[in-house]
């Protein structure tokens, strides 16, 4: 196997600019001394925080079961494939170099501790300045922006995710990908730097909406922290 991740190279996933934002936190490097060892970020907010719209479970067993299975995944697999001093982001980019649990565990680790940060208590309204300007250029007006975005996030067949990113020329696409893998990665179809997530698998909004994945996501544009989306781009 190609391992070129050796380098103690911290690249952070560029934190959001604005005040009061969030970073993904250290849980994304590997420890700066042997062996890997990403963590499980801590969440910002309560997980009853984001209720009604996302339950408190749901919250309770999405952050501290599944995703840290994902941490836990990852870190045995870097262990056994004796990938040493990784940085997540390297990982993702030249994802298709490793094996599959790594892409699974690897991007699950990353999606996830993208998501609690685009995500806040009574967030939610209609975004304003630079990035609505963004939004306006790319898909006419907030509303068809969001008719687009729930549109990805419905016709995703399956476990997966629904994207807002940016571009390598500058513009914003909407898209999805299948499972853990997200638009960072090199084996993706749908490119680009993510500035807003939404996890589509049955586990995010199960407990609540059951079947109806399409009330979960009305439900989630009342949680999401225009701020951070913002700042990230
Ligand atoms: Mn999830």
């Amino acid at each position: 196997m190609d391992n070129n991740f050796t380098r103690r190279d911290f690249i952070k996933i560029s934190a959001a600019a604005t005040a009061g934002a969030v970073t993904l936190g250290s849980g994304l490097m590997a420890s700066p001394h042997g062996d890997p060892n990403f963590s499980l970020p801590l969440i910002p907010y309560d997980y009853k925080a984001l209720e009604p719209h996302i339950d408190a479970l749901t919250m309770e067993i999405h952050h501290s079961r599944h995703h840290k299975a994902y941490v836990d995944n990852l870190n045995k697999l870097c262990s056994d494939l004796h990938i040493h001093d990784p940085s997540l982001d390297n990982i993702i980019k030249n994802i298709s170099k490793f094996p599959a649990g790594v892409r699974n565990n690897g991007g699950g680790h990353w999606n996830h501790s993208f998501f609690w940060t685009v995500m806040k208590p009574n967030g939610g309204g209609v975004p304003t300045g630079r990035i609505a300007d963004a939004i306006n250029t790319s898909f006419g007006d907030f509303d068809k922006f969001k008719e687009l975005f729930n549109e990805a996030a419905k016709s995703r067949f399956g476990s997966g995710w629904a994207w807002l990113v940016k571009t390598t020329d500058g513009k914003l696409a909407i898209g999805s990908t299948a499972n853990q893998d997200n638009p960072l990665m090199d084996i993706s179809d749908f490119k680009g730097s993510p500035i807003l997530g939404l996890d589509v698998w049955e586990h995010a909004y199960y407990l609540k909406y059951q079947n109806k994945r399409v009330d979960y996501v009305n439900a989630w544009w009342n949680v999401v922290n225009w701020d951070v989306v913002a700042g990230r781009m």
